[in-house]
């Protein structure tokens, strides 16, 4: 038996699935055509309206929506609702040009919140737990998503928000947490800590971890494991179709099970849209079934995955997705933000700089290092020490506030970035992440 938070749903026949899914469908796609004129618009132009989806099979008629529709309809473009129903608003980790908000009714955190306490009684969860919360809390999903869910299964929690690494171990040791929420490698650099503050994996009363938001390896997940001494499970999301919890780990720890009661799965190629046979690899596209605020049809995620229906011992029938095995576009994840190479750019053209420059990423103790080598321009070298100092910190605080992170900037010598011959090398990521 199986520790679920929505057993009947969380274990309900393919065909009962089916039926949900089939009847959410019609619904949502009426909804969206007679709420949203900015999909409307889309549907229109494809030549498709509301009465051709009449089973969720129909859905491969309907347009695809990517994180440029959400750019170019940002802010108010693909609310679902009056925005007096709705309650909250969250944003993507990250960036001006490219930050995305999402809109949730009270219905959609309760979906939401729903989604994350089966993570968490996946993971073993249950009243008498203690969950601490180290996701950021605030625009980003991660924190308030699992403290709703920690809520909803009664666990008593911890809403730590991140940083603060002593005082993270205080509470955990004080208090007795036994599940730990964050990102894996900040779970990687806690158990570090612990390690350098004399604690053995035993002297914690931790037993899961719920680790997400970020790429993680198997062997990421097995030196987790024992440095906290724990069971450590992956959790997958995304704002825009509503934060972590979207797919979740059981205990077989092989593959995220998505819960397809709310949202809607596909793998496409991502060059010719083509949806692909089950098995294959390729874009996840997501079609949130009945989500209110924010409710997007056939969301092009840029993530890279393969799907199973392999039948799993945890008792849950719905479809698993590999660990993201990469992305379609250029989005790197530092520490847990997205960063794209064009926000990059755009700071030091702002700047005043030239557009040579190389990002070098790493793990260093299990932490993500951002390095990014400048090249000065003839006009702009000097030889004063002071001179690059003052202007290294200036490009430290432009890029940080642009990104939401501070990269290392190294400013160098004119022509002294390597030249490609074909695509520029802008960026060397060491990590092996996939
Ligand atoms: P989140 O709050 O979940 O980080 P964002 O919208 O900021 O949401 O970023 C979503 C992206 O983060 C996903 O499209 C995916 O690329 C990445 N991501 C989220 N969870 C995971 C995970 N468990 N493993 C790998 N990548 C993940
Ligand atoms: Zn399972």
């Amino acid at each position: 038996m199986g520790n679920y938070y929505q057993q009947e749903i969380e274990t309900a026949s393919r065909e009962k699935i089916l039926e949900i899914q089939n009847e959410k469908i019609v619904r949502q796609v009426k909804h969206v055509y007679e709420n949203v004129p900015y999909y409307k618009k889309l549907m229109d132009k494809k030549g498709v309206k509301p009465s051709d989806i009449k089973s969720i099979d129909d859905i491969k008629k309907l347009p695809f929506l990517s994180k440029d529709d959400l750019r170019e309809a940002y802010p108010y473009g693909l609310l679902g609702t009056d925005i007096k129903n709705c309650v909250r608003i969250q944003s993507t980790s990250g960036t001006t040009g490219k930050r995305v908000v999402a809109f949730y009714t009270q219905h959609d955190i309760d979906i939401w919140e729903e989604c994350c306490a089966r993570a968490i009684m996946a993971a073993g969860g249950t009243n008498e737990d203690v969950c601490q919360v180290c996701y950021g809390y605030g625009l980003f999903t991660g924190g308030p998503g699992l403290n709703g869910g920690s809520h909803k299964v009664g666990c008593l929690t911890l809403p730590m928000s991140s940083g603060n690494t002593d005082r993270q171990i205080q509470f955990m040791m004080d208090l007795n947490a036994t599940i730990l929420c964050c990102t894996p490698s900040y779970a990687a650099y806690i158990g570090e800590t612990l390690a350098e503050k004399g604690y053995r994996p035993e002297d914690n009363k931790l037993k899961a971890g719920i680790f997400g938001a970020e790429p993680w390896t198997e062997e990421m997940r097995q030196s987790i494991q024992k440095s906290l001494g724990i069971k450590a499970y992956d959790i997958y999301g995304l704002t825009e179709i509503s934060g972590p919890g979207v797919a979740f780990e059981c205990e077989e720890q092989t593959g995220m099970h998505i819960n397809e009661d709310h949202f809607y799965v596909e793998v496409i190629d991502p060059k010719t849209g083509e949806v692909l046979p089950e098995g294959a690899k390729g874009e996840l596209v997501f079609t949130s079934l009945d989500k209110e605020g924010f409710p997007l049809l056939r969301y092009r995620t840029k993530d890279i995955c393969i799907l199973s229906r392999e039948k799993c011992s945890c008792g849950r029938t719905h479809v698993k997705m590999t660990k993201p095995l990469g992305r379609s576009d250029d989005m790197m994840i530092i520490r847990g933000v997205n960063v794209f190479p064009s926000q990059i750019e755009a700071v030091l053209l702002n700047e005043g700089y030239t557009p040579n420059y190389q990002i070098v990423l790493d793990r260093v103790n299990n932490t993500d290092t951002f390095d990014i080598y400048v090249e000065l321009s003839p006009e702009m070298f000097s030889d004063k020490i002071a001179d690059i100092q003052r202007r290294e910190i200036g490009l430290n605080a432009a890029m940080r506030s642009m990104l939401g992170i501070g990269p290392k900037i190294h400013l160098v010598a004119p022509k002294s970035i390597a030249r490609s011959e074909g695509k520029a090398v802008r960026m060397i990521d060491k990590r092996r992440l996939h």
